[in-house]
């Protein structure tokens, strides 16, 4: 007998019944569905049996074997999509599991937790089949009725944990759709979270696109759907695949306004709410579905001098040694202008994010300052998502119309002025006629070409920055005759994932982690400045490092725990076996973290004399390791601008008409910036671009 079901129309959502039930309902599901004796030998089918489910990149499809002594005799996994070195290297230990134990109740393989757990939906899924289970189980719907009308919940595992789905449907109709799923990184798959149910409602399917840079997120939402679908008796094939499709021929609109701001990241949501209260009519344009860009990343905090929570808490600071540590920290070639602004206008910033309900009264010491002068979130929540959600709430009570999926395409210029913007959106294009323009569209970090331009020994390298990032403002403002500054000013983030693009905090390394090479061996001061360590890291074998932390390290850092359970993580019991996980020599390895143990305890690094981070070993079993290499984080040059916030031409005169703030100019950072002035720069000059917008439309 051969009951094959292909991978593809298993995907489709052909396979309905108690096997796709399985999959979709998640482990936990599955522990209760599978008969007890179904993992002993002899109690399958004999036949073939394929099953699919959503990996790391995509979906991971398992094919059983089973032989005519109804024991399982070949596994095939494939998943092509998996990280290579992570989920993809684990698939063959998977493998050997499930013939070892004859079962799909396997151990994960650690480090590849996205991977094992689809590998295992899939193989229970698949032997669920072989097990004879009836596909006549299933609930159904009535002839002619999608559902079997009620209220159904199912949940699936998303990017921190997992993603809890309530539909209530009635016989040809979804009515609600309620997901909850408080562990997804904030402003990223928590759009998805806040987004994909009224998409749902909209397409009256569960079969519509994942969003764009929420993808883990976004197929845990559908999967849970689709399980919660399937318990109300639906046939997921007759769903129709209902993607946010272009529209072939679009509409040509004008519109009108004063101010039109183009890119939703910090910078341009400052400048929107400001110019709002200011008492103009603005539009901001957005091209990805959801708001935040990079700011949603920021995980520090921002600097600020002479504010009151300084003054409060008793700490001596001053605008001045703002500046000079601005400037020493960008290698002196900063613009001082536009420095001395940024700082003289910072506390104002934290004032004004007071009154807006964003307060950041957590005063610590950060790289690169003389005082304690970056300020955070009371909660020690990351600082981007704290202020995009802030943000986002001000424009939700403003009333802002923030036009999300439209991307703008050129600026309109007439006599040399800056008159409005062409932009696309899915349906319509669109001629927005304003007085003034603000540019925020961020850097570009995500542009490889662009990179490539302005640096071509970073080719190929990864960057940290969110999808969005294209330098579409430089490319337009540009065309407009805008000048550039600093544009080949890079910054490399030394502790960046390779496969996933995660960047790894700075926070592990000032907690105790060190670097290693694949050696064995450390190299440098693990705590040097960010351009250092990420040049040190590409002298090494293979131009990257692993960098090595403790249980105790994790237990005292909230963010290891994402990079545990998105899988990048490799560990071990002891060090030994942590250093055959990576390749690495046991002995050396061993050697390198107990010297490394008796300089944290001297107090003293002879090698390469680090004097920070080392106020605890790395002992507490067990140890950790993520393979990391440079990647780019921020783009320090772009468009030239006054301390007015004026977009500056070629000839060194104010373009008219034309503002720009934030990641989308240089100036402000020189040749390195320092953490907790990508907030203040976004925060000051999303503030001084409104300012200057406002005042020229009158
Ligand atoms: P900053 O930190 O300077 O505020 P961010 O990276 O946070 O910059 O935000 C920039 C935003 O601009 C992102 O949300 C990005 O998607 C958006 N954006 C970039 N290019 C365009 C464009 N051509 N049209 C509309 N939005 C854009």
């Amino acid at each position: 007998m051969n009951k094959t079901i292909s991978a593809k129309e298993f995907r489709k959502g052909l396979a309905i019944g108690l096997a796709v039930m399985i999959i979709l309902a998640g482990l936990e599901a599955v522990e209760h569905l599978i008969p007890k004796n179904a993992g002993a030998k002899g109690d399958y089918t004999p036949g073939t049996y394929t099953a699919s489910s959503q990996g790391f990149g995509g979906p991971v499809d398992v094919t059983v074997t089973v032989g005519n002594k109804g024991g399982i005799t070949d596994v095939a996994i494939a998943g092509a999509a998996e990280t290579p070195d992570v989920g993809g290297a684990a698939i063959p230990a998977l493998q050997a599991q499930i013939l070892e134990k004859q079962s799909a109740e396997i151990d994960a393989v650690s480090g590849a937790t996205f991977t094992s757990n689809a590998v295992m939906e899939a193989a229970a899924a698949a032997l669920a089949q072989a097990s004879g289970m009836e596909v006549e189980e299933a609930p159904k719907a009535a002839e002619g009725d999608l559902f079997i009308p009620g209220t159904y919940t199912a949940s699936s595992k998303g990017f921190g944990g997992d993603v809890e789905v309530t539909v209530t449907v009635s016989e040809d109709m979804i009515e609600s759709v309620d997901i909850m799923g408080d562990h997804e990184t904030e402003n990223i798959g928590s759009f998805a979270v806040d987004m994909l149910g009224d998409r749902i409602i909209a397409a009256q399917s569960p079969n519509i696109d994942a969003l764009t840079g929420a993808t883990v997120t976004s197929n845990a939402i559908l999967r849970a759907v689709q399980s919660a679908f399937t318990q109300a008796g639906a046939d997921l094939s007759k769903f129709p695949q209902a993607q946010e499709e272009e529209a072939a021929e679009k509409t040509e609109e004008t519109l009108e306004t004063d101010i039109v701001i183009v890119g939703a990241g910090g910078a341009g949501m400052t400048a929107a709410i400001k110019a709002t209260n200011a008492g103009k009519n603005v539009i901001l344009l957005e091209k990805m579905p959801y708001a935040g860009g990079n700011t949603t990343k920021a995980t520090g905090g921002m600097n600020a001098a002479e504010t009151h929570y300084q003054e409060e808490q008793g700490i001596e600071d001053s605008v001045e040694q703002f500046v000079e540590d601005t400037m020493n920290g960008g290698h002196n070639i900063n613009d001082r202008d536009l420095v001395t602004i940024m700082a003289e206008k910072s506390a104002e910033g934290i004032d004004w994010l007071d009154s807006i309900g964003a307060p950041l009264p957590k005063v610590s010491f950060s790289g690169g300052a003389t005082n304690a002068r970056i300020h955070a979130p009371e909660d020690g929540s990351g600082v981007g998502a704290f202020l995009v959600t802030s943000f986002l709430k001000q424009i939700d009570e403003l009333g802002i119309n923030v036009m999300y999926d439209t991307k703008a395409t050129e600026l309109i210029m007439e006599d040399g002025a800056v008159t409005g913007v062409k932009a696309e959106g899915k349906k319509s294009i669109y001629t927005i006629k304003a007085k003034a323009v603000i540019l925020t569209t961020g850097g570009f970090g995500n542009n490889e070409e662009m990179i490539v331009q302005y640096r071509p020994d970073l080719k190929g390298t990864v960057t940290t920055s969110a999808p969005g990032i294209m330098g579409d403002g430089i490319v337009m403002a540009q065309a407009a005759g805008a000048d550039l500054v600093d544009i080949d000013q890079i910054q490399l983030h030394p502790t960046v994932e390779q496969g996933t693009s995660m960047l790894i905090t700075e926070s592990v390394r000032g907690d105790g982690a060190i670097l290693v090479n694949q050696e064995g061996k450390r190299f440098i001061n693990e705590l040097l400045p960010r351009d250092v360590v990420s040049a040190g890291e590409l002298e090494q074998t293979g131009s990257y490092a692993y960098i090595i932390f403790d249980q105790r390290l994790r237990e005292g850092l909230k963010a290891t725990e994402k990079y545990v359970s998105t899988g990048i993580t490799v560990q071990g019991d002891t060090i030994e076996e942590l250093a055959e996980q990576i390749g690495v020599d046991p002995a050396t390895l061993k050697e390198t973290i107990e010297t490394w143990n008796s300089y944290v305890a001297a107090g003293e690094d002879p090698d390469f004399e680090r004097t920070t981070g080392m106020e605890a070993d790395l002992s507490v079993a067990p140890y950790y390791a993520i393979k990391i290499a440079p990647g780019i984080h921020h783009t320090m040059g772009g468009i030239k601008i006054n301390t007015e916030a004026q977009v500056i031409n070629t000839e060194g005169e104010p373009i008219p008409g034309l503002f720009a703030a934030g990641e989308v100019t240089g100036g402000v950072h020189g040749g390195n910036r320092i953490g907790g002035n990508a907030v203040a720069d976004i925060v000051v000059f999303g503030s001084v671009a409104a300012e200057s917008a406002v005042a020229y439309c009158e």
